[in-house]
């Protein structure tokens, strides 16, 4: 009886632990448990990942078969501007390229659960530093930012450095290579749900591997990721676009894929 007891209670406390995991935004990366609410948004003291090596750029990933190519690097035809109209950044030599004040621009059709191949190029030139250094973002359902910046030697807040998903959750580690080189993001996402008055019931989730390195293990996003404040879900459709930052730097892009996974509940 007194084990059985014993049991109970282990079941409750375990069970309890999971519950409070499911629903507060925890992380449960590396084996260990990280609050990203612990830390105020774009806190400087937020201690930086280590830096890893992730080795050279190869040459652009092959798109699986049933992957839609979303850009091959000829032309913007599955791209609009964000106020809409035509998507007006510059396209040459098989990239896009961010043009300063042109917008960001996004797809012509949405995307809910999904995983996406993107890869990407800060100017090899370097310029400026922080937060204005090669900065860009990748936003999936044009709402939660993977964001997009010369990591390499360049001291900005954890939560806003290359692979972050912005404001929340800085990567795991550092795989960032030298300005002007490829890399590469393969993001899995999945949206969040809400029941019918607008209430999350299950946070969006995102993996990503940064050139071929884990930095992002299956977070649960605390809300839509925004400069300088934390704001709650609110709800939206299924699908929405997915949307490039213009940043006021040009990024450029290339060979970007997304495979649409099947929805589950
Ligand atoms: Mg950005």
């Amino acid at each position: 009886m007194k084990d059985m007891l014993w049991l109970s209670f282990l079941v409750a406390v375990s069970f309890s632990v999971f519950a409070c995991a499911g629903t507060t935004g925890f992380s449960r990366s590396a084996g260990k448990m990280t609050m990203p609410e612990k830390w105020d948004i774009h806190d400087m003291n937020r201690p930086l990942p280590p830096v890893v090596d992730p080795g050279p750029a190869g040459p652009p990933a092959p798109a699986p078969s049933d992957a839609l190519i979303l850009f091959d690097g000829q032309n913007l035809s599955r791209w609009q501007a964000a106020e809409g109209g035509p998507a007006k950044w510059k396209v040459e030599n098989g990239c896009m390229e961010v043009v300063a004040k042109a917008g960001s621009i996004r797809t012509n059709t949405g995307f809910g659960d999904c995983q996406l191949h993107v890869e990407w190029a800060t100017p090899a030139v370097v310029s400026g530093e922080g937060q204005g250094r090669g900065n860009s973002g990748v936003f999936l359902m044009d709402t939660y930012e993977v964001q997009v910046l010369d990591s390499s030697n360049n001291r900005t807040y954890a939560d806003g450095m290359a692979a972050a998903i912005y404001g929340q959750y800085p990567p795991l580690v550092n795989a960032s290579r030298k300005p002007g080189e490829w890399q590469a993001y393969d993001i899995i996402f999945h949206r969040p749900r809400f029941d019918g008055e607008g209430k999350v019931t299950s946070p969006a989730r995102m993996t990503v591997i940064y050139n071929g390195v884990l930095v992002q293990d299956n977070v649960e996003l605390l809300g839509p990721t925004v400069h300088k404040v934390r704001v709650p879900y609110k709800a939206h459709p299924d699908k929405l676009p997915l949307s490039l930052q213009d940043h006021g730097n040009p990024v450029r892009y290339r060979n970007i894929w997304i495979r649409e996974l099947k929805e589950v509940e």
